[in-house]
């Protein structure tokens, strides 16, 4: 959620950080501010409330703080409204700072402050720690924040400037992620490494509780009993066109271009002599013999791959599979121990949930297997084994590219496992993994092929107030995800049915002012769905039909009103080609509203709070 960024070096700070914080929109926010050392070393901070360029109109007209050395912020607010005094950074008479996460025991806090006669202006949890940090100022920055860092529960990853070292910006995260950059002559803060691509690709990451001291020319670390630390240096292998639009008019249309080449990239080093190959990433076919039972645990796009996942691992490994959404995993007391196997997947890494139930499964003595996208993350870097995708830096909110390579990833697993179980025979392993090596250029054909008429289709759409998707097996698992693009992109409220389910309940809603999304790629259960497909067009639904030309040849004219056909490819590896058009379509009709795909309202890239 939101982002921090800081700057010191040469250039112009007001610049540099509206600049990056810009890098970060993708990440969801409300609000955004900066605050830079001028000439006389005093604090200047402009801050404002909704998109960034409401803050660069304000910079425009009141003049921008000059400097270099500052610290920036956009808000996704949790505590108190978005609104100017709320935005960050905040300050007490002698810190100024930025905050991402939530200060859990703020209130307690904040009343023992006021009760020291400190008095606040913002509803935030974050001016508690400003104020803490000055009450126990002490002279030295690191002994200060060490103090607070002892009080103060939570999640958060703080950027501290302090009035009397204006040549330093101070550092430290617990839980929320932050990363400390550098160039010649130039250093940086920034929740992500995104932010500060176009200036260095060379980084550090904060572990928790620890606190990095900057200055332009020199960074260092201490661990949390203040002991000088030595960090490994990173370098970031995404450039700066990866985090750029490149010609697209949204990052969400250009991440779905991406996917042919996102899946060739995770699938296609992991795989050796025409079999899934997984020991790099800490899996042997020796050990995942042994799990009896998997659960996945995720949230959002990420669960929804984890039920693609259960639908190939069981039918094609007979393992059984439990998907579980991680709020409700953590706080379940979930049947988990040794001899189990936890997936966990997130594109961030970092969703707070997700990390919480990692611990948890991790604390019974389960092995975690984490597939996540973006390196280094708290969620790779606790995990037992990790099995990267591939995708590049995913901008948009809504998820494309990490979820085709999430499912990709299951593909993998599912047929080592196979394998390992011995459910499937290596030529028939064999065949699976070459289809699907093929996938990229199959999702490339439909890409191609299914714009216009998704494009017809999402404009259709653009009075629906309420949908409804449905499928069987695999279309199913799918729809779900369908679903959930529609409403995150278009705020068109929909929901994703079995489509067996409806007579159960749901199909009383049904009326010409219920469009109703059929995913029909499997042939196995074709019929039955077409069937569902009549029973909610006789009751007055427009039907779009999303089925393969295998389908579409078979079944007769008029049974839908719009028909987005794709190739028929293996039918375990349908929901791969399956799921373009549903964003595809997802993409139009956001547009068609005149909705904003890359930044839903209310919405944050990686979900680092509860
Ligand atoms: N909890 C803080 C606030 O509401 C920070 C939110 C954020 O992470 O942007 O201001």
């Amino acid at each position: 959620m939101c982002g921090i960024v800081g700057y010191l070096g040469h250039r112009d700070c007001s610049d540099v950080l509206v600049d990056t914080l810009s890098n970060l929109e993708y990440r969801g926010y409300d609000s955004a501010g900066i605050a830079v050392f001028d000439a006389q070393n005093t604090i200047q901070t402009v801050k404002a409330q909704g998109k960034l360029q409401n803050l660069r109109n304000k910079l425009e007209k009141n003049g921008r703080p000059e400097g270099h050395i500052g610290i920036g912020h956009t808000r996704w607010a949790t505590h108190g409204e978005p609104s100017d005094i709320n935005s960050h950074p905040h300050s007490a008479p002698r810190v100024t700072i930025v905050h991402n996460g939530i200060i859990e025991n703020y209130q307690e806090l904040k009343e023992f402050l006021i009760g020291e006669g400190r008095t606040f202006l913002s509803e935030t949890d974050t001016e508690v720690v400003a104020q803490l940090l000055d009450y126990y100022y002490d002279g030295n920055p690191l002994t200060t924040i060490d103090r607070v860092m002892g009080e103060v529960s939570g999640s958060f990853a703080l950027g501290i400037m302090f009035m009397d070292f204006p040549d330093r910006i101070y550092a430290v995260r617990r839980e929320s992620p932050l990363i400390v950059g550098v160039a010649d002559g130039e250093t940086f803060i920034a929740s992500d490494v995104t932010a500060i691509l176009q200036y260095t690709k060379n980084y550090y990451l904060l572990e928790h509780d620890e606190i990095a001291t900057l200055t332009k020319d020199s960074i260092s670390f201490v661990d949390k009993r203040l002991v000088p630390i030595e960090k490994e240096l990173k370098v970031a292998d995404w450039d700066k066109e990866a985090a750029q639009k490149g010609g697209y008019a949204h990052f969400m249309i250009k991440e779905i271009n991406e996917q042919p080449n996102a899946i060739m990239t995770t699938v296609n080093p992991r795989i050796k002599d025409g079999l899934p190959n997984l020991e790099e990433c800490g899996l042997t076919l020796e050990m995942i013999r042994e799990f009896k039972s998997i659960t996945v645990v995720a949230c959002g796009t990420a669960m929804h791959a984890g039920l693609v996942g259960k639908y190939v691992i069981e039918g094609i490994a007979r393992v059984p599979v439990t998907v579980d959404i991680a709020s409700e995993f953590r706080y379940r007391n979930p049947i988990i121990g040794e001899g189990d196997l936890v997936i966990i997947i997130s594109q961030s890494g970092e969703t707070a949930d997700s990390l919480a139930a990692l611990r948890l499964a991790k604390q019974r003595g389960a092995k975690v297997l984490a597939i996540v996208n973006a390196k280094g993350s708290s969620i790779a870097r606790e995990a037992d084994m990790v099995i990267y995708t591939l995708a590049g830096p995913e901008i948009a909110v809504a998820s494309t590219k990490a979820y085709i390579t999430q499912i990709s990833v299951m593909y993998l697993f599912a047929f080592e496992l196979a394998l390992a179980k011995d459910t499937v025979s290596v030529a028939e392993c064999k065949r699976l993994t070459k289809a699907l090596q093929q996938m990229p250029e199959a999702v490339q054909y439909v890409i191609d092929t299914v714009d216009e008429t998704c494009k017809f289709v999402g404009s259709q759409l653009i009075t629906a107030e309420s949908l409804l998707y449905i499928g069987r097996g695999l279309d199913y698992a799918l729809s779900m995800e369908g679903s959930l693009k529609l409403k995150e992109v278009s705020y068109i409220h929909s929901e994703s049915y079995a489509a067996g389910e409806l007579k159960h309940g749901t199909i009383s809603l049904i009326d010409d002012d219920m469009p109703v999304i059929a995913v029909a790629t499997q042939s196995d259960l074709m019929e039955k769905t077409i069937s569902n497909v009549v029973e909610v067009k006789s009751r007055g639904a427009k039907v779009i039909l999303v089925c393969t030309d295998a389908c579409a040849a078979k079944i007769k004219d008029g049974i839908a009103d719009y028909m987005i056909t794709i190739p028929h490819t293996d039918e375990l590896l349908m929901p791969i080609t399956a799921v373009v058009p549903l964003q595809i379509l997802a993409y139009y009709t956001s547009i068609n509203r005149g909705a904003n795909p890359d930044q839903p309202k209310n919405l944050a890239k990686s979900v680092t709070v509860e």
